[in-house]
């Protein structure tokens, strides 16, 4: 039986593309090459290596419109985001291959001998992708993996395999060697499972649902097979009254409606201190009510439609009709949009407050003091990311040593730098990407003890 992906622009939904969908035969195939190009690049030159991932930088620096765009049709994502995710895997090349001969194990003081550690490379790396970052999340794992000395097979979301086939063409042109970085795009109960059960597959890097994260977990066990997990997320935005309230609301709209809020760091659960609560909320209204939502090819637009009409139904349960809520506007007819909403009305055990909704739509609840904005913050399986907004730099180290995330921002909503670590605490996930050590988690230290004695 053969199979194949119809790929949908969210915007108009129209058909941009047909892919075919990888069988486990194919994963199988693929593991093979993978496994013989991986001993030869382990083996070649690091001032080889690195050469080549500056070189396949280069190429995507060479294309990084072309791939924005591809980025827009397939996910529609706004313009400025395709550009700067296109950038951002130039970028994470770059870092990695500056990674390439700085990856030194230690010499440690023994008694009687040398002891030394090696970083040997793990061997094929699979590399599982979700929707909302096609390009940026499969570079995180691809780039410092390759730099690493490991082969990946990459397998991208069912809706957005586009720009991750591109990217493996460009790779090419870029003269990485054949099979080192493939892309098999499929389902994720087919192709994604069998690079999962794989025996041939040393470690899976997983990017999605905490759902499937744990189920792949699960099946990693069996092998004690390697895993790093980045899951899901319910970030609290803490603005305390003494903060510049101002520009707390104007950060506000774009922490949370960033990519259509379908953004595993996104801020929706908003939490206020009481005092300037009404102020906010005041202030809060035309900030979403102005948001441009519309045409994502559009430079001017600040947001696009949802992914899927399967996503646009999950998101629209969360809301219900009447509900008590600040909406935005949004484009009628065809596409996957919903409106900026923002809901007043709902107490902190409302499934909109407690899960992950993954679309335009935050709460907004009211807290009282410090501890009470850290009880709340911490109120939830997830610990991804958070922001903290005041003046006071007491309070400000306080609470962020309080909350329970692997990513927080003071008086900012920013969470992901490829020069910094990236992770979730909790059911956020497992393992820290990007950062100074991200090649490292691609590796099995080894150590070596010689006796000076013999
Ligand atoms: P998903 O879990 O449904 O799918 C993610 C990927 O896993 C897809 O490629 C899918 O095909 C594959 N997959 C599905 N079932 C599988 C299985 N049984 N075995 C192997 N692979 C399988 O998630 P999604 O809906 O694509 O993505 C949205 C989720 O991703 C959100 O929950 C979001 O929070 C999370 N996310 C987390 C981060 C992070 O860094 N923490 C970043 C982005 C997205």
């Amino acid at each position: 039986m053969s199979f194949e992906h119809h790929i949908l622009n969210p915007a108009t939904e129209e058909v941009v593309a047909t892919v075919p969908a990888s069988t486990a035969a194919d994963v199988d195939a693929a593991v093979v090459r993978a496994a013989g190009a991986q001993r030869a690049w382990a083996a070649a030159a690091p001032a080889d290596r690195a050469r080549l991932l500056r070189r396949f930088a280069a190429e995507v620096d060479e294309h990084v419109e072309e791939l924005a765009r591809l980025e827009v049709r397939e996910a529609g994502h706004t313009l400025g985001n395709a550009r700067w995710e296109a950038g951002n895997v130039r970028d994470l090349l770059d870092f990695a291959a500056g990674g390439v001969e700085r990856l030194s194990g230690r010499q440690i003081p023994v008694a009687g001998g040398l002891d030394i550690t090696v970083l040997e490379p793990l061997g094929v790396i699979g590399v599982i992708a979700p929707w909302n970052f096609p390009m940026p999340i499969a570079a995180w794992g691809t780039a410092p993996a390759l730099a690493a000395g490991n082969a990946v097979i990459l397998k991208p979301a069912e809706t957005t395999p586009l720009t991750a086939l591109r990217l493996a063409e460009l790779a090419l042109e870029a003269g990485l060697p054949e099979n080192l970085f493939q892309v098999l795009p499929g389902a994720g109960d087919v192709a994604g499972n069998a690079l999962v059960e794989h025996p041939g597959v040393a470690k899976i890097v997983f990017t999605g649902s905490t759902r499937v994260g744990k189920q792949i977990m699960a099946k990693c066990a069996d092998r004690v097979k390697r895993v790093t997990l980045e899951l899901g997320g319910k970030s609290p935005n803490i603005v305390f009254a003494d903060a510049d309230i101002e520009a707390a609301v104007a950060a506000t709209p774009m922490s949370f409606l960033d990519n259509a809020g379908q953004d595993c760091c996104a801020r929706t659960r908003i939490l206020v201190q009481r005092s300037a609560y009404d102020r906010f909320l005041d202030l809060l209204a035309p900030a979403i009510e102005g948001v441009v939502v519309g045409d994502p090819s559009d430079d001017k637009t600040q947001m696009g439609p949802l992914i899927s009409r399967a996503q646009l139904e999950r998101v629209r349960a969360y809301v219900p009709e009447g509900a008590q809520a600040i909406r935005g506007s949004a484009p009628e007819g065809p596409g996957f949009w919903f409106a900026p909403t923002v809901l007043t009305g709902v107490g902190p055990d409302a499934a909109a407050a407690t899960e992950e909704v993954f679309g335009p739509v935050a709460v907004v609840l009211p807290f009282d003091d410090e501890d009470d904005a850290v009880r709340l913050a911490n109120a939830t399986d997830y610990g991804l990311s958070g922001s903290i907004w005041t003046r006071d730099v007491g309070r400000a180290l306080r609470v962020s040593q309080g909350v329970r995330a692997g990513n927080l921002s003071v008086n900012s909503h920013s969470s992901v730098r490829y020069s910094t670590p990236f992770g979730g605490f909790k059911q956020s996930g497992l393992g820290r990407e990007l950062g100074p050590d991200a090649l490292t988690a691609f590796t099995e230290t080894k150590n070596i003890f010689i006796s000076t004695e013999a």
